[in-house]
């Protein structure tokens, strides 16, 4: 069975981080979609928690999707859930050398899988959950950027809320 694992902050997730997750459902057996605890970006607006109940329920009509949250080395989790591949979505020339240094760094510290970048859709290519954030929390009108599933949820509990402070 080839198992992928599709890592990231998810604060929150977005339509854009769905459309990579279902197109990895769509190579792979199973997809483990994991909120990585102290990844790249320090401090977030939703808990680790908060953020795996949100992709659940994001990604429920998709069979052979699964999540987790871990705190850990992505090399590490890998290993611990048999995975053969770490699947990223790519937006802009801008991710890429992020995406590529951290590529290569997991390949030295674990040679036994591959990092498989999947080209965001072009209509996801401009969205970020920092993006859907700044303009939710002024009251901007986010629903075309979020699952239909959330939407409501997210809204919420940034709007409002001055998260700049
Ligand atoms: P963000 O930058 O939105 O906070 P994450 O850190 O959660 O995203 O990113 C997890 C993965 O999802 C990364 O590989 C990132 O490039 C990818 N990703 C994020 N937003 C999009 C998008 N709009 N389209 C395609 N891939 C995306």
């Amino acid at each position: 069975m080839k198992i992928a694992v599709c890592p990231g902050s998810f604060d929150p997730i977005t339509k854009g981080h769905v459309d990579i997750i279902r197109r990895a459902a769509a190579l792979f057996d199973e997809v483990i979609v994991v909120v990585m605890i102290n990844y790249y970006k320090s401090s977030g607006c939703f808990d680790a928690e908060e953020r795996s109940r949100l992709i659940k329920r994001s990604v429920e009509d998709i069979p052979n999707v699964k999540t987790d949250v871990y705190g850990g080395l992505l090399a590490d989790y890998v290993k611990k859930v048999n995975a053969c591949a770490v699947v990223k979505g790519l937006r802009a020339m801008s991710d890429f050398e992020y995406e590529f240094q951290q590529a290569l760094t997991n390949k030295k510290i674990n040679p036994d899988f591959e990092t498989v970048f999947l080209p965001a859709d072009g209509d996801h290519m401009f969205l970020s959950s920092s993006l859907v954030k700044q303009v939710c929390e002024f009251g901007g009108d986010v629903t075309d950027f979020l699952p239909p599933q959330i939407c409501e949820d997210v809204i919420k509990k940034i709007k409002g809320r001055n998260l700049s402070k």
